[in-house]
């Protein structure tokens, strides 16, 4: 074996350390990749997924939409058809629905021209402020004896103070556990008559709570019961403070008690209706992985 001269030495090493570099960046030729959950797998060997999100459990904040979907009482339910569901005269299969469906049902964003005249429509919102930190804030215990228990600005300085660090720019999510009531009609509204809306029950944000969020820099508020103000409110006070200062809001979440209170992200992705005053909307929590 011919052996090198050390002159050679460094330039060798600097081949084998790229090398490894190339190798790591490409992969293995004919390995399988496994695509995120599961999905599906690629033998190609020139796929190559890189998973941003691996480090992430996914949380599904949503609730899917049906013709069950609890809506607003003096509102209008979700509507489903089939239009084309089946084999055609060729035999392949081709299916096609069609709905319809109240901008404020289900899980859905409030975009602020909801409760300010010169507020931002759906289209109209920054998209950086649907992918934002998500602060979980639980006022559950308060909420399990006092339906009518609401966010104040204390709860919103405890979690500063706990946690260390500021709300700005991030998303305040509002834990009261209501969404174990859903979607029964008289749980989830808190009364025996919910299409009477004076006679309604579940916990909100005060309006002292909606500035707070204000001031700790907060893009957007969100809660797992039907409307961010508590249910006896209907000034809707919490919603026009938070819709004058252009913050969205998120009504109807679900699975808030699997975020942690601090170090998870959200992706709260709307439907784009053009001049929308809201939209159903798909909500995501990032969860880092342990
Ligand atoms: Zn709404």
């Amino acid at each position: 074996m011919r052996h090198l001269a050390p002159t050679r030495l460094p330039q060798r090493c600097a081949l084998v350390v790229l090398s490894c570099v190339l190798f790591v960046m490409v992969g293995l030729p004919g390995c399988r990749f496994t695509l995120r959950n599961g999905d599906s797998t690629s033998s190609a060997s020139e796929e190559v997924w890189v998973d941003p999100f691996a480090n992430y459990e996914l949380v599904d904040l949503t609730y899917a939409l049906s013709e069950d979907s609890l809506y607003w009482p003096n509102g209008s339910p979700f509507e489903y058809e089939k239009q084309l569901w089946g084999a055609g005269e060729d035999g392949k299969w081709y299916a096609m629905g069609y709905f319809a469906t109240p901008e404020h049902l289900g899980t859905h964003l409030d975009a602020p021209i909801h409760f300010a005249e010169s507020g931002w429509t759906n289209a109209e919102i920054p998209l950086g402020r649907f992918l934002a930190p998500a602060v979980v804030v639980d006022i559950s215990a308060r909420s399990a004896i006092d339906a009518d228990t609401t966010l104040q600005p204390e709860d919103i300085d405890d979690w500063i103070e706990d946690h260390g660090d500021r709300p700005a720019g991030a998303i305040i999510l509002v834990r009261t556990g209501w969404s174990a009531k859903w979607p029964d009609w008289s749980g989830y509204y808190g009364s025996d008559d919910p299409f009477d809306t004076t006679t309604m029950h579940f916990p909100g944000v005060s309006s002292a709570g909606a500035e707070r969020a204000i001031e700790v820099g907060a893009v957007g508020v969100g809660v797992d019961t039907a409307s961010i103000d508590p249910g006896n409110n209907l000034a809707f006070t919490a919603h026009r403070v938070l819709a004058e200062a252009q913050l969205f809001n998120l009504e109807n979440l679900t699975n808030l008690d699997q975020l942690p209170e601090a170090g998870a992200y959200l992706i709260a992705l709307p439907a784009k209706i053009e001049g929308g005053s809201g939209a159903p909307a798909r909500v995501v929590g990032l969860v880092p992985r342990k």
